[in-house]
């Protein structure tokens, strides 16, 4: 009879227990340790939005998304694609639908029931979830390394036969993901977190602030750096949030980073060419307020003719030029909001660091996966396709090194025992 060989995955996110279903699904003896007393608070989280799985947009364009990592999510999405992704989540229980922005959800619009029957179907494969237990580091121990894990019962010490990190990136660290394992993997390149999908400062002044705050852009265009994204934006106390703003915001970070402020035009009628919204105003004032002509001949709502006015500078005289403005208007964006409200995060373990199949290049037997690798996303879908994909390929990296002939002993990682 042979030994069946015991892998312990180090986090119960979507990352995590996708790593977790198959290498118990490949034979192996499987325990997932989760810090916080309950699993995947973050991908709960997510289900107060809809739970975004993925997105239907044909591949090319969807590894586009990833921006420098797109090449090396490509390849983990031939392992797991969005289509295994949509077979996975029904097979779940949960019929999934495609919305007109091609995002697809689940029906339940909501994580609780796919996390329920994911976790029944984990217990099913005897993958033991042990939770309130907090990775603290490793050591080595001879040729192997010994794992340290505080546990309400005390430090626990383990010697598993491989082990998957899928510890998540460091943004809403309150629901588990702090980014503290930075510091335990010591002599791998991490490249620094930086928050993702995050909103921006903007210096209301206080009558636009106190008017405004909480109510929605929609729809706009926006733009920034010759990329134009249309969809919607929040406004905030402090400046400026949501989808459209989301999907610019790696660019919108890095030149705030670089150069202190960053410009975003925002289009407030992006369904209308500069001609045809002349063409309304030209339509006679009256006795309307300004205000109130901006509604009626601009058709725009009230926060956006509140947008409009909070700008600097008189509007523009003439119809033409005032149809200029409205759709272009420059919004100084002053700073980036922290990770704390950062849906996700910029950075982690360099992918440069990670073998084809997420093995850490310096710690044989170590593997990694999710948010804590160094890509990142807008929001769409392509956060938790990343993740549960990568958890898919790190697994089968696992497997394949376990099956692998051994090689010499390694003086810096695990051998197989
Ligand atoms: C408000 C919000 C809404 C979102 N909506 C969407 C959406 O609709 N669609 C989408 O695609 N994405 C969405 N995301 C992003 C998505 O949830 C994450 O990208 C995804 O959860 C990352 O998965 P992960 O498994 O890599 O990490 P996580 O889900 O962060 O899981 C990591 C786990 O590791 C545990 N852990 C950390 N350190 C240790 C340790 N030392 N020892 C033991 N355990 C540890 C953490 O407690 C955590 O449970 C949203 C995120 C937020 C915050």
């Amino acid at each position: 009879m042979t030994d069946v060989k015991t892998v312990h995955v180090i986090g119960a996110g979507p990352a995590g227990l996708m790593a977790a279903e198959r290498l118990a699904r490949a034979g192996l003896k499987v325990v997932v340790h989760e810090a916080m007393p309950s699993v995947g608070r973050k991908l709960l989280m997510a289900g107060r939005g809809g739970l975004n799985l993925t997105h239907s947009e044909p591949m090319e364009g969807f590894v586009g998304r990833y921006g420098a990592a797109g090449g090396a999510v490509a390849a983990w999405l031939e392992t797991f694609s969005p289509t295994h992704l949509i077979g996975w989540a029904e097979g779940l229980g949960q019929a999934t639908f495609t919305g007109s922005s091609g995002r697809v959800f689940p029906r339940a619009m909501k994580a609780s029931p796919l996390l329920r029957a994911w976790l029944a179907r984990l217990a099913g494969l005897e993958v033991e979830v042990r939770t309130r237990s907090r990775c603290s580091g490793f050591r080595r121990n001879d040729d192997r390394l010994e794992w340290l894990f505080t546990t309400p019962e005390g430090e626990r010490v383990e010697r598993p036969d491989a082990v998957l990190l899928a510890m998540g990136g460091a943004s809403w660290p309150r629901l588990g993901s702090d980014g503290a394992w930075a510091e335990m993997l010591e002599g791998v390149a991490v490249a620094p977190f930086r928050p993702s999908n995050v909103g921006f400062d903007v210096a209301w002044s206080a009558v636009f602030a106190q008017r405004f705050a909480g109510q929605a852009l929609k729809p706009v265009a926006m733009t920034h750096e010759g990329q134009t994204v249309r969809g919607e934006a929040m406004l905030t106390r402090y400046g400026i949030e949501g989808g459209a703003v989301y999907a610019l915001s790696a660019g919108l970070r890095d030149a705030i980073e670089r150069d202190g402020t960053a410009v975003l035009t925002v289009d407030l009628r992006p369904d209308l060419s500069v001609e045809a919204l002349a063409g309304r105003l030209t339509k006679a004032r009256g006795k309307d307020s300004v205000t109130n002509w901006l509604r009626k001949a601009g058709g725009l709502a009230a926060p956006a003719v509140g947008l409009l006015r909070e700008i600097p500078g008189e509007l523009p005289p003439g119809a033409d030029k005032l149809a200029k403005r409205i759709k272009a208007v420059r919004l100084t964006l002053t700073g980036v909001q922290g990770l704390a409200r950062a849906i996700s995060s910029a950075g982690g373990v360099r992918l440069d660091q990670l073998d084809e199949g997420l093995m850490i290049k310096s710690l044989p037997g170590v593997f990694a996966a999710g948010e804590m690798l160094d890509w990142e996303a807008p929001t769409g879908g392509y956060l938790l396709q990343a993740s549960m994909a990568s958890g898919a390929v790190a697994a089968d990296g696992v497997v394949e090194w376990l099956n692998s002939p051994p090689s010499p002993p390694s003086s810096s990682g695990l051998t197989r025992g």
